[in-house]
């Protein structure tokens, strides 16, 4: 063990014992607690002798016989005029701090000291300054968060690289400097952070962008440099920027004070070693608007959507929340609930529970039960400016709508993969979608592209034959724009041309193609039908299951 550190245990020590005697000197002065009321009624009889009055919560009171007490701070602007009308000594000194609160305090530092120490070894007087409550190792792990697999192994490497940053390097492996969270609020990306910091034991700086842009030019850009001196001296940890979008928007050449934070937040990313240990998490609900420079090599080039959360996420979710409150299990079921919240954040999720639980402790019940999870639900959604709820009826049509873009593709592009399917909306603001992946062609045939119009009007063709003709929802309008961009370009083409005339041709292409699509799906029923419950059940379907959907025709 270095001198340092000693030094260090010995400085705690004596203050341990300092704060000790504190404590219960404290502990003896204060022996009575007297209501207000009652304070003033012993004031009125002449039993007060003094009281000691300050901005703290409590008045310390010592009364004629000698005795000691504590009566709440009224904070009334005449209270010292009317207790000197009555004869008592008033003195006017800042409460001291409870002597709970300094040991509380003490603990958290002697905490931190260890805890720090154990990854990075010896630590000087220094270090130990810098370290600050808001700048704690997080209790939370990624046990606490329940997001897909896919996001959790991309954030294991960041573990591994704040674990042992100088190892990770020794192995060549590039080492990850910022990584950008997107998706709508409420989907757990500032709870992601935090836990990525509980879960490699390092400190966890948190800021929102709103805080860097001042009115004042300048400042943000020096608490930027502020925050990251703060994590170099702590020895590393995860920076967290919640809504970066507000420094990070496009320029727009009208704001110093933005530019200047955002220079200054690119220049420390640049400036990482590797051997520094720190990682960079961003969040925003709006990818879009970001600045690209932000988003170039070496600064945040990682990118994570976190959209809303599907039904086997909103399980975990709910299990995650369930796990400290007495739910009756008998009564509720986590998988019914789940599929009752459809369009749901992590974050409302979290707060329904929350209720229900609060409703169980008013009307005093053992367990949370059926009827509290019902208030709860109310309150969760009416109290909501978005309406945080898919119904049936519109979870239906959409299942029916990709399933048939679904269908159309596997068909009549048989090398196309369908990776993805789901029916919970995407950040980007399409209603549901169908994603596959197509071998990269640059000529496309005259039967390929019509293809690609039945695979657009497969969502469109669904919806009717499920509804009727006249009942078709809006949502199928980029669709059709799409399949009438292909067929204009089909018609436009002189070799593909039929009467000569490209806008009647691109009429006629896109009415063939339209029939196609209706036989295609009629002829797959089955397959169409079954992709759109499953789809209804689950949300999201991945390649396996939508390949499953396909299997008995
Ligand atoms: P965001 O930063 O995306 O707006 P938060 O991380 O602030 O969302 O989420 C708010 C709260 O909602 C969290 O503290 C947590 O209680 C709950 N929550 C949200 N998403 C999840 C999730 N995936 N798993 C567990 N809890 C979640
Ligand atoms: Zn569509």
């Amino acid at each position: 063990m270095k001198p340092k550190r000693w030094q260090g245990i010995l400085v705690f020590c004596m203050i341990g014992v300092l704060l000790l005697g504190y404590g219960v000197k404290a502990g003896r002065q204060t022996e009575e607690t007297l209501s207000y009321a009652d304070f003033w009624q012993l004031a009125q009889q002449g039993e007060i002798a003094s009281v000691v009055i300050g901005s703290g919560v409590t008045w310390q009171v010592t009364m004629k016989d000698g005795r000691q007490a504590i009566t709440p701070n009224p904070r009334a602007a005449d209270g010292k005029e009317r207790l000197l009308r009555l004869g008592v000594d008033v003195a006017e000194r800042e409460n001291a701090m409870p002597a709970l609160a300094v040991a509380a305090l003490f603990m958290v530092l002697l905490l931190a000291f260890f805890s720090r120490g154990r990854g990075r070894g010896a630590l000087g007087m220094e270090k130990l300054a810098a370290v600050q409550p808001d700048e704690r190792v997080p209790a939370v792990t990624f046990s606490d968060v329940a997001v897909s697999g896919d996001t959790l192994r991309s954030m294991q490497d960041l573990v591994d690289y704040l674990r042992s940053p100088d190892q990770f390097r020794r192995y060549g492996a590039r080492f990850p400097r910022g990584v950008l969270l997107y998706g709508p609020p409420g989907t757990g990306k500032t709870l992601l952070a935090k836990a990525l910091a509980g879960e490699a034991h390092t400190a966890f700086f948190a800021m929102s962008g709103a805080d860097f842009v001042q009115v004042y030019v300048g400042v943000g850009a020096s608490r930027v440099r502020e925050l990251f001196r703060k994590a170099r001296k702590a020895g590393g940890g995860v920076i967290f920027i919640d809504e970066i979008d507000a420094i990070g928007k496009k320029r727009d050449n009208g704001n110093d004070e933005r530019e200047q934070t955002l220079n200054a937040l690119l220049t420390e990313m640049s400036g990482f070693s590797g051997q520094d240990g720190i990682v960079v998490l961003a969040a925003t609900n709006r990818i879009d608007t970001l600045d690209p420079a932000l988003l170039r090599e070496g600064r945040f080039d990682r990118r994570i959507e976190i959209g809303l959360p599907d039904y086997d996420e909103r399980l975990k979710i709910l299990q995650v929340h369930a796990r400290n409150k007495p739910i009756d299990d008998q009564a509720i079921s986590m998988e019914d609930l789940a599929r009752q919240t459809a369009l749901f954040s992590g974050a409302q999720l979290e707060t329904l529970l929350n209720e229900a639980a609060i409703r169980a402790f008013r009307r005093g019940g053992q367990r949370i039960e059926s009827q509290d999870i019902e208030g709860a639900f109310c309150a969760v959604t009416v109290g909501e400016e978005r309406p945080g709820r898919m119904t049936e009826a519109e979870k239906k049509i959409t299942a029916y709508h990709e399933a048939g873009h679904a269908v159309v593709t596997r068909m009549m592009q048989p090398e196309a993969r369908l990776t993805r399917l789901t029916v919970i909306p995407s950040s980007r603001g399409a209603a549901g979608y169908a994603m596959s992946v197509r071998p990269d062609q640059l000529l496309h045939t005259r039967s390929q592209l019509l293809a690609m119009i039945c695979a657009a009007l497969g969502g469109r063709a669904a919806e009717e034959m499920l509804l009727g003709k006249n009942d078709v929802t809006t949502g199928a309008a980029s669709d059709l724009k799409k399949a009438r961009e292909i067929a204009a370009a089909m018609a436009g083409d002189f070799v593909m041309g039929e009467t000569g005339d490209a806008d009647q041709d691109a009429r006629l292409i896109f009415q063939t193609a339209f029939a196609l699509t209706r036989q295609c799906l009629s002829e797959n029923e089955n397959a169409l039908h079954r992709l759109a419950r499953a789809l209804m059940e689950k949300e999201t379907l991945r390649e396996e299951e939508i390949n499953r959907a396909f299997e008995y025709q």
